[in-house]
Formats: structure tokens, sequence, C-alpha cells
């Protein structure tokens, strides 16, 4: 059994782990390694080896960091298929899915790449006489990322080349259920030339979560996972005086108005809900129909529904894959039967799909639930998984009102062709990112990423701008040279003492 190690000061190691945690195949049901899960004692080495390391990183020129995020955008491209292929087979999602994870996560180093520009300081001239203002930026130190198993190249990758490109140095703690890629991303920074001790990875569970977020040495923590694990992210650290972001769950909603193109807007609807088999932050899971059509919307996105190819992620044909864990599906496919129970039509059922040759992977098919209303759970509750339910109003204020009753604020989407309605919607809703037209709107890496209300704790979003700030913090300079005079005047004489 292949054992995933740490990743601590330039090397892999065991360091004092002796825990373990499965890591499935969910395309065959198989346990395919075992993953070291952390004590205390080895977040405090990886912590260690990162304050000495942020010395003289973040005394590094800008010149020399910029070249390590260069090497490091190369090296991600050239192994972007290697990076998919792990994910494809820890995960489950597929592999040209998995491809799109990888390069929205290398836009995030490209958007790093750009350190300089982005560093830039702001100066005053003469505010008073004689007297200049400027102001700066530097690093932090040691900052700690927690990431969540479902996008475990893109989701780190919000964090790591930001912070280190400010000059910190980064301790990562992914996802134990899909931990094999960041021994990877750890290799291709050492290849690129970033010095030992400047990224680690620590694999683990709540016990090095824990000691992250109580490690005196740590100044700030990045967190994208479920609500309540970020609410807890949030109160801890920052009752231990940390900086932390904490980005949390979603129940997007779709809304689809009477004047959309049908066949465009069920087309996407259904991708946003089952691509990656619904495990994605953004995934849509409720799709809002309003008024009349919403027969016809339903038709439609259940014929889609009903044709997406279910299949191993390895598998080219396929066009989803397996949800990640046993568990998983078993919570996903209780949900169905309680939206069943009360009261939900079941238009497509996903319960019960045997895909053959992998009768033993942990496969949901797509779900369409209709006539859900917003008391059933699976309305109320993210379910994480190929399950789209469709609940009605009248109109786009209704829609707007049913969004905004939501305790999430992730991403949201609408469907019309009428611009009116279209900006009515995006300034009425209170939710982070907004699509027109476009069902998944994750914002390109030079703007930042992030939700509102309960999908979001701390004030500062993810990469972009508000990347930059997060990861370091300002310096203003008040300065003044008083005149002097300089009278001695050079002279052709050799010099004396007098
Ligand atoms: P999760 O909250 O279970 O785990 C996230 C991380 O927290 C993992 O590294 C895990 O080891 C750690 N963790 C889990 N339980 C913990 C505990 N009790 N104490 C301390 N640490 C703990 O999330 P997940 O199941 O891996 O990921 C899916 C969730 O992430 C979904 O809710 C999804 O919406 C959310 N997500 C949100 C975004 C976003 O941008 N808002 C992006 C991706 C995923």
């Amino acid at each position: 059994m292949r054992t995933i190690e740490h990743w601590i000061d330039g090397a892999t190691t065991r360091a004092g782990s002796t825990r373990t945690a499965p890591v499935w195949n969910p395309a065959t049901g198989q346990q395919q390694a075992e993953v070291l899960l952390a004590e205390p004692s080895d977040v405090d080495l990886a912590v260690a080896a990162a304050a000495k390391a942020f010395e003289s990183w973040s005394q590094t020129s800008l010149t020399r960091r910029t070249k390590v995020l260069f090497a490091f955008r190369e090296l991600v491209t050239r192994h972007a298929r290697e990076l998919a292929e792990i994910i494809a087979d820890e995960h489950g999602k597929v592999v040209s899915d998995a491809l799109g994870e990888v390069q929205r996560g290398i836009e995030v180093i490209e958007f790093a790449c750009g350190i300089p520009h982005l560093l830039k300081g702001e100066y005053s001239d003469q505010v008073s006489t004689g007297v200049d203002v400027y102001g700066f930026r530097e690093p932090l130190g040691v900052v700690a990322g927690i990431t969540p198993f479902n996008f475990p190249v893109m989701v780190p990758m919000w964090m790591h080349p930001v912070a280190i490109a400010c000059g910190n140095a980064f301790v990562l703690k992914p996802s134990e259920r899909d931990p094999s890629a960041s021994q990877l991303v750890a290799r291709l920074w050492a290849e690129a030339g970033l010095p030992d001790g400047v990224f680690s990875v620590v694999n683990g569970d709540k016990s090095a979560v824990d000691a992250l977020l109580d490690h005196p040495d740590v100044a700030a923590v990045s967190f994208v996972g479920s609500t309540p694990i970020a609410k807890y992210i949030h109160q801890r650290a920052s009752a231990n005086g940390k900086r932390v972001q904490a980005l949390g769950g979603a129940k997007n909603h779709a809304v689809v108005l009477p004047d959309a193109d049908l066949d465009f807007a069920s087309d996407h609807l259904i991708a946003a809900a089952m691509g990656s088999a619904g495990e994605r932050c953004m995934a849509i899971s409720a799709a809002v129909a309003v008024g009349a059509g919403a027969d016809r919307l339903v038709e439609a996105v259940a014929a889609k529904a009903a044709a997406v190819r279910v299949g191993p992620g390895r598998d080219e044909a396929s066009e989803m894959g397996p949800v990640v864990t046993a568990a998983a599906r078993d919570r996903i496919t209780g949900y169905i039967d309680g939206g069943e129970r009360q009261g939900a039509e079941v238009t497509v059922d996903g319960r019960g799909l045997v895909v053959p040759g992998h009768e033993d992977g942990f496969f949901v098919g797509p779900t369409v639930l209709d006539h859900v209303t917003p008391s059933m759970d699976v309305y109320r509750d993210e379910i994480f998984g190929p399950v789209l339910s469709v609940v009605r109003a009248d109109d786009v204020d209704a829609a707007i009102a049913l969004i905004n009753a939501n305790p999430y604020g992730n991403g949201t989407a609408i469907f019309t062709g009428s611009g009116e309605a279209a900006r009515r919607f995006q300034r009425g809703v209170k939710v982070g990112m907004i699509g027109i037209n476009v069902p998944i709107p994750v914002p390109m890496a030079y703007y930042s990423f992030g939700g509102w209300k309960d999908s979001l704790f701390g004030q500062s979003h993810v990469h972009g701008p508000e990347g930059i700030a997060f990861y370091t913090r300002a310096k203003v300079v008040t300065s003044r040279w008083p005149r002097v005079d300089h009278a001695v005047a050079a002279s052709y004489s050799f010099p004396t003492t007098t």
C-alpha cells in the first residue's frame, strides 16, 4: 500500500506521524493508498522550517521571486495532464474537467507572476512643506492554507502562488481525501527554484488543522470548505489573533426567465449541476423556473440530465464521474429519498446507478427533483452531489427574494434576453458572484473570488487584489529631510584632516 507522506523543508517525510486515513479510487471503490495524518509536533516542524525560510525569502528580490514564479508556471503547465490524472484517480472527476481545474490554477500563478507591479507602493510628494508620504506592503510571515477535496489543485493555487509571491512562507493542509496532487505541486515548486521550507505540505485531519490554528508563528489562515468548519476556523484562528479568510459552502440558484433561450439555458443548467458530479462550490443546485414555461424547462432539463454519460473519470467518453466516497454517495441518495418523502417529484432518478465494469464505484446518476419548496431539506441543505432541485417563482422579483432568503450567498445566475431584468437581478441579489447567461461565474484570477453571508467568514475574498492585500500588511512612511547647506566644496588638493 502506497503511503502519502508530508513535504517539509524541501523533502518528503513521515515526521512523527503514525495515524493514517484511506485514500480511495472512487471509480473502482478500492483503497489505493493511505495518507499520513500529522500530529501537532509534525505541524511544529513544518512551521519552524517555514519560519526559518521566511527570513531569507522575504528579503529575496522581486526579480528573483518573479523568476521562480515563471518557472513554476512552466512546470505546472508541463505537468497539467499528470496532475489531472492524479485528480481523476482520487477525486473521481473526469480528466477533461480536472484539466480545466489545473488551468484555472495556472491562471492564478500567472496573476502572481505580475507581483512587481502588484506590490508597487504609493507616493505623495510635498504633503506639507518639505514632507513626503509613501506606503508599501510587506509579507506577513508563515501563512497556512486548509483546503477541501473538491478542487485539490485549483483551490490551494488560489492561495499559495499569491502568498509566496508576496514573500510569505506557506504551509498547506490539503484534504485528506485526495492528497497526492499536493505532493507533485511541492516537487514542482522545488524544481522551479523555490528555497526549501517556503512551501510545505502537512497531511492530516482536525489535529493538524487545530495545531495550525493555535500555532503562535502562523500569522494568517486561508480556509476553503464547508460552512460549519469555515465558521469554526474563523472563530478559533481569530481568537488567536490571526488574519483569517474562510470560504464556506453554497446553494447556488440559477433563475430562468420565460424569455430565455430554453435550449441554451437547459444545456448550461445541466452542465453546471452535474459537472464534477455536483461537487463544486459554484455548482447550480437550485433552478428557479419563472412564470409560464416552467414545465417546458423541466422537460428540457430532464431530457438532458438523463443523457449525461456517467463513468470513470479516466474514460474519455465519461462526462460525469463518481462522487468522492461511499459516505458521500449514501448521503446524496439519502437526500433524494428525503426529498421524495417530503413531496418533491423525482423526474430523473440517479439512485442505484450501476456502471458496468465499475460495480463497486461510488456512482450516483444525475437527478432532477421538481416541485421542490424552500421548506424541504433538499432545498435548504448543500447536497454536494448531482442533484438539481427545481423551484418555481412568479416573477424575477420573487426569484430575487427567494435567493436572498437563503443563508448562502456564493454564486447565482440568471438566464434571460432582457437587459433590464438582468440589471435588476445583479443589483438585487445578496450574492458575491453573479452570472448573466453564464451558469458558473467564477471570476478570473485578477478579480477576487468569494461569496457573501454564510459562504464567507472574514473580510477578504481570495486571489486578485484582495489576495494581495490579505497576504501583506501596509507601512506608511512620513518623511522630512531638513535642508542642510552643503558648504564644503570639492577640492583638487590632496585631502587633509583639518
Ligand atoms: P470540509 O469542510 O469537510 O473540509 C475542508 C478542510 O477542513 C479539509 O482540509 C478537512 O481536513 C478540514 N476539516 C474537516 N473537518 C474539520 C474539523 N472538524 N476541524 C478542523 N478541520 C476540519 O469540506 P470538504 O467536504 O472537503 O469540501 C466540500 C465543501 O467545501 C463544500 O461545502 C463546498 O461548498 C465547499 N467549498 C467552498 C468553496 C468556496 O469557494 N466557497 C470552494 C470549494 C469548496
